[in-house]
């Protein structure tokens, strides 16, 4: 229930006011917002290091005499994470689940954080966090703020998620597997979806050339097709760029998914959407009972809209048989 919120110490361009460098820092403005396991590995470092140290202490983890963990150190425990998973696979009998080797070889950091900040910007508003969350690049808007999205560098992150988007192709192809395993389809753009669905290929991992990010963007430009998974909103955004009623720019290739509004012509749910949004209201009810009543009053209003939703989807989906 509820998000987690880490707050943190910066250092860097921390001053006081006659410009001095403040050596203890600051706590950040802007505070993480985490998901469980995330919390949970920061309970299990606490456990490792004595109260008031540093989670990455060096000599907790190293054995050395001061400092933490520097990038070579990080290294080394990527690696170690990979041997243990890998055993742990095998020991399991789960072949799927082994991490193969790098063409590009051993994973460091840089990389790391690269693949992190990828599965943060394929989220809504993923861009967003990242531009808040990490903090030290540069922030800047580009050509693609059409879609009002904070990003970090011209041409980084977002060449990656064209690339990427255009290739996984992975919420068209979950929707053909929901409909091939019998699943009711519903909403204004059913029929579009469909198409989608019958179309992309499933990705199943290939390292393109750069110059594919010309494909990909063309890939996405094909306005009405192209899929988009909205699991905050709980249903799938066949994104038309003139029927959008969360307002993108008129060259934008993706909606403003953190902005999706009720009503919207390019919603579509499967039964699973629809058991989603019948569990809910449970939890928005539950905490609604312990807020102060204004905010609870709004959250009960939001748990009776989503359940709404889903009787919606009951009397009106139809299988993908019925509908071709
Ligand atoms: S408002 Fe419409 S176009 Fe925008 S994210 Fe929601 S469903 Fe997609």
């Amino acid at each position: 229930m509820g998000r987690h919120l880490i707050r943190a110490r910066h250092f860097k361009n921390v001053t006081d006011t006659d410009g001095h460098h403040v050596s203890a820092g600051e706590i950040c403005n802007v505070p993480w917002v985490a998901i469980a396991p995330v919390v949970n590995a920061i309970r299990v470092l606490e456990q490792m290091v004595p109260d008031g140290e540093h989670l990455f202490a060096a000599t907790h983890h190293f054995g050395k005499d001061t400092g933490v963990l520097q990038a070579g150190g990080l290294n080394l425990r990527i690696k170690d994470f990979i041997t243990w998973a890998n055993r742990e696979a095998a020991a399991r009998d789960l072949t799927g689940q082994h991490i193969p080797d790098d063409p590009h070889g051993p994973m460091q950091a840089g990389r790391f954080r690269r693949t992190l900040a990828w599965h943060i910007a394929r989220r809504p508003g993923g861009l967003v966090a990242l531009a808040i969350q990490y903090g030290h690049m540069r922030t800047v808007l580009d050509a693609r703020t059409s879609s009002r999205y904070g990003t970090r560098s011209r041409g980084g992150i977002h060449t990656v998620l064209d690339v990427e988007t255009a290739l996984a192709a992975d919420t068209a192809a979950r929707l053909r597997d929901r409909l091939a395993a019998g699943e009711h389809i519903s909403g204004p753009a059913t029929q579009r979806a469909l198409t989608a669905a019958a179309h992309v290929p499933r990705f199943e991992g290939r390292i393109v050339p750069r110059t594919f990010v010309n494909k990909a963007r063309a890939y996405l430009a094909r306005d009405g097709i192209v899929l988009f998974d909205n699991p905050d909103a709980l249903l799938i955004c066949a994104f038309k760029r003139d029927s959008a009623l969360c307002e993108p720019d008129p060259d934008a290739n993706a909606p403003r998914q953190y902005d999706c509004r009720p009503g919207c012509a390019n919603t579509v749910r499967t039964d699973t959407h629809a058991r989603l949004l019948r569990a809910r209201p449970d939890e928005l009810d539950h905490l609604a009972d312990r807020l102060p009543p204004p905010v609870g009053r709004r959250l009960r209003t939001n748990a009776g809209r989503l359940r709404a939703a889903a009787g919606t989807h009951d009397s009106t989906s139809q299988t993908a048989e019925a509908l071709r």
